[in-house]
């Protein structure tokens, strides 16, 4: 018999996510451009061999899949997937779906699904949030599609996502690139909160002395309250994972350098270009470029040298419960930044990005998920033209409890030459947005003074008016 689907790409993720297909009762014709790939998968399959049908060219594949075809691609993002398209859009008829479910940047989504408007066949561009894990036992989907389309692959997406009180993690983001559009975003809040978790880490570590181990404990703890989420629980199960070969912590003796795929830069440069700047997750990707300068910053260190003093809080546990609330409220600004910029792009690309959905197709199978986002799901259904989360009267009062913890870390952090950068930024836009009246009176006057660009008068209406600056100044 022939496939219910067919799946193009047998790496890390492509390989889990045809067991995860499999698994729910569909039959998979798999492809991978190099046959060892192919046949390497097929030892592994196991018991589910019999759910697959290998196949050695893409002629091959789409033969074998039961018409009209939906077909996953899983391959690197960028120049990978056009050359798929290009080789598969000879083969796919009239009703076909081709769906790319790698790290797409959303502009490449947009103008594939313009450039195969005309063609038989349906492209989708689908964001695949969860890793590897996620792939083999459900990974949260966002998808990018025509309803029509969405419709006919729904229930298999349905079936293979994670479940949250058995709701699927999936749903129709919008058309086009809407779905890697969002997959993007959903990376950029990922990129704020592991910085700021890194950052309370260190504060932890040199204001409060506390050894990983017992941070270990403390993680597990706050995983039991508020800040509840998978970031939080596998930071505790790192923390708690002792290296073989030195008997230290392993974070002891991992190299202090973070890499990065891209996705989070695009998040802080698409939220540049919609004029929403989201500085918490700008800050965590500039923070994991600087952690690549190891040996520029060893030379600096040396100019530079630690502080003689210290400053710690005098109560330790006092000093911890300001850790957790700086982490409430640096996760608050990051969703409240991650959402802003979802809300302009989805203005700007003219889809109604459904914002509860978001919130509620990360809350499982994605590396975001965390009690936090049932309340974002809520705030969203009780305003869905919520315009910004800071606005949603529970997140107000829980960002009004955890800032002024916020504000105790980063005197703490900022008095010991700790770098705080992604907590600091998130609270320096907190407070810009939270100010009636902010000091860009000053710019206007110098724009004014040296380029006699206007401003507009508190006192009076209209706008063009100019200060009486001394000759030579304008
Ligand atoms: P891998 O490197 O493990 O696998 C890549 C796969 O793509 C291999 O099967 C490879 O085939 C194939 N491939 C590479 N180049 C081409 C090409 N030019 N034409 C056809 N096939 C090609 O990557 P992942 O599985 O990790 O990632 C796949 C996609 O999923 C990426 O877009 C990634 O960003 C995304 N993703 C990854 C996540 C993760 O945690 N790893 C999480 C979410 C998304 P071959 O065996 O011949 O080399």
């Amino acid at each position: 018999t022939q496939a219910d689907i067919g799946l193009v790409g047998l790496g890390v993720m492509g390989a889990n996510l045809a067991l995860n297909i499999a698994d729910n009762g569909y039959k998979v014709a798999v492809y991978n451009r190099t046959a060892e790939g192919t046949q390497a998968f097929m030892e592994k399959a196991g018991h589910l061999k019999d759910m697959f049908i290998p196949c050695y060219s893409s002629e091959e594949l789409v033969a074998n899949i039961k018409a009209p075809r939906p077909i996953i691609l899983m391959v690197p993002a960028g120049a990978p997937v056009d050359q798929q398209i290009s080789v598969l859009r000879e083969h796919l008829k009239d009703g076909d779906i081709l769906i790319d479910a790698g790290n797409s940047d959303f502009h490449d989504s947009n103008r594939r699904y313009k450039e195969l408007a005309d063609t038989p066949f349906t492209f989708v561009g689908m964001g695949v949030s969860g890793g590897a894990e996620g792939a083999r036992f459900g990974p949260s989907i966002m998808v990018g599609a025509s309803e029509a389309a969405y419709g006919r692959i729904e229930p298999i997406l349905k079936a293979i996502s994670a479940k949250h009180n058995d709701e699927p993690c999936v749903a129709l983001m919008g058309p086009e690139g809407a779905g890697h559009f969002v997959k993007t975003l959903h990376n950029g809040i990922e990129y704020a909160d592991m910085q700021m978790i890194a950052e309370v880490h260190e504060v932890m570590t040199k204001s409060l002395g506390l050894s990983i181990e017992e941070q270990a404990k403390i993680f597990s703890k706050w995983n039991e309250g508020p800040l509840a989420s998978y970031l939080i629980e596998i930071t505790a199960n790192v923390m708690g994972v002792i290296d073989e070969e030195s008997g230290k912590p392993i974070l002891d003796i991992i190299l202090d350098t973070a890499g990065q795929k891209g996705t989070g830069r695009w998040s802080a440069v698409e939220a540049h270009l919609l004029g929403v700047p989201a500085t918490g997750i700008d800050a965590a990707v500039a923070a994991r470029c600087m952690s690549a300068s190891r040996s520029l910053r060893q030379e600096i260190a040396e100019v530079y040298p630690q502080l003689d003093e210290t400053l710690s809080w005098e109560e330790k546990q006092e000093g911890i419960d300001a850790c957790e609330s700086a982490l409430i409220a640096g996760k608050i600004a990051a969703y409240a930044e991650g959402f802003a910029v979802l809300a302009a792009g989805g203005k700007e690309n003219g889809w109604d990005l459904p914002m509860g959905d978001i919130a509620r197709i990360w809350r499982q199978g994605c590396i975001i998920r965390s009690r936090f986002l049932d309340e974002i799901a809520q705030s969203y259904d009780e305003n869905p033209t919520l315009e910004s989360l800071y606005l949603a009267p529970t997140i107000a009062e829980r960002m009004k409890d955890a800032v002024p913890g916020l504000r105790e870390v980063l005197c703490m952090g900022i008095s010991n030459a700790i770098p705080t950068p992604a907590l600091s930024s998130a609270l320096g836009s907190f407070d810009m947005i939270r100010q009636k009246r902010t000091a860009a009176y000053v710019i206007q006057g110098q724009r004014d003074f040296f380029g006699q660009h206007g401003f507009e008068r508190t006192d009076k209406d209209g706008s063009g008016y100019h200060g009486p600056w001394p000759a030579g100044g304008a």
